[in-house]
């Protein structure tokens, strides 16, 4: 028995947000007497598989494909499934991104497993297997007892600190049968994302709205976010008149996101748009209007105009990093 984690590489490293989730898959198999496999696609270099140890993992399982190499689910779930019953695990770790919200699904399907997405707390035995999750777009949480004897849990990024040690796994290449023929869909065209800093896992992010008035706009939103080491978001409509891309939409049907700090400008707080944001350990919010709906979830609020403020606080920032202060 075992609890298997699918983890994920970007930029030459092991995702903020799957170590996050190996610690977590560490503290069931601890309460249930099992240990952690991780699950990675197309890595093997042993430097960086061997973080994954260090965050509790005991084994990991390599897995080589091209039919793997584009996010493909099908494939990925076809993969996944094989590794879970190779390795008798009851219980499967995601992050709740868009590779972990597109699969674990399909997985617990096929499992027949229960299935929490969103997680935001270790379980508890608490008259069942006990997973706490947001519901109604972050104003109540919900505990979820899964009664199946498979689970699948995905576990929202930045719900806790990384705890890495210095535990070493062992690393074992795994080949699951996967028919080419079932491949539904072919991606013809993959765009990165140009920023150091992936969003679901910033520790820090500056966000804008409609308020800017245009795209041109935006430079001062990066600037601000370069002077604090940030990643870049925006509301919705945002991303859909095309002034951003779609990866930085975050809230209710964009990307969910947990930084220590975010920062929203011009941006109303629609309550859509707070889904997504308000598990931030700190919000302030910059905007004109002091009736905003914003300002009631901000624990700090600036009321004026963007154009104004945010060049004041690139300044502002700059004279402190430079030690004018
Ligand atoms: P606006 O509502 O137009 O607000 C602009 C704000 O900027 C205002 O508060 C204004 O006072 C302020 N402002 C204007 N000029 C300045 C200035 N110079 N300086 C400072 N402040 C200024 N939205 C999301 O963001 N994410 C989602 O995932 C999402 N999902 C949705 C799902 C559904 C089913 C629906 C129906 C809607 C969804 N929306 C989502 C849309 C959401 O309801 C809001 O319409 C949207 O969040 C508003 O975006 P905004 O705050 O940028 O724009």
């Amino acid at each position: 028995m075992s609890v298997l984690v699918f983890t994920e590489v970007s930029k030459g490293r092991i995702k903020k947000s799957s170590l996050e989730a190996i610690n977590y898959g560490l503290k069931i198999a601890n309460d249930n007497g099992s240990s952690v496999t991780a699950v990675i696609f197309n890595e093997e270099s042993p430097e960086i598989l061997q973080e994954l140890g260090k965050a509790g993992a005991k084994k990991i399982l390599t897995i080589k494909s091209d039919l793997l190499a584009d996010g493909n689910t099908r494939m990925s779930t076809n993969a996944l499934e094989q590794a879970v019953n190779a390795e008798n695990a009851n219980t499967v770790i995601f992050s709740h991104d868009y590779t972990g919200k597109a699969i674990a699904p399909r997985l617990a399907a096929r499992l027949k497993a229960g299935f929490v997405g969103g997680a935001i707390a270790y379980p508890k035995n608490d008259g069942g297997f006990s997973v706490r999750k947001n519901v109604f777009s972050g104003k109540a949480f919900a505990d979820y007892i899964i009664t199946s004897e498979k689970k699948v849990i995905t576990l929202l990024p930045n719900s806790f600190q990384v705890e890495l040690n210095a535990g070493t796994a062992e690393i074992v290449a795994f080949n699951p049968t996967l028919d080419a023929s079932q491949k539904r869909i072919t991606v013809k065209e993959i765009k990165k994302s140009s920023g150091t800093l992936t969003l679901p896992e910033a520790e820090r992010v500056v966000s804008a709205g409609r308020g800017m008035k245009g795209p041109e706009n935006w430079g001062m939103i990066e600037e601000l976010a370069k002077e604090l080491g940030a990643a870049t978001a925006c509301s919705r409509p945002v991303a859909d008149i095309g002034w951003r891309d779609h990866h930085e939409h975050v809230g209710q049907t964009g990307v969910t996101i947990r930084p220590n700090l975010y920062i929203a400008i011009g941006i109303s707080g629609a309550i859509q748009h707070l889904a997504g944001v308000n598990g931030s350990k700190t919000i302030v919010v910059i905007n004109k209007d002091p009736e905003a709906p914003f300002f009631k979830s901000a624990d700090y609020g600036i009321v004026g105009d963007a154009f104004e403020v945010v060049p004041k606080l690139i300044e502002a920032l700059k004279k402190f990093k430079a030690g004018q202060n």
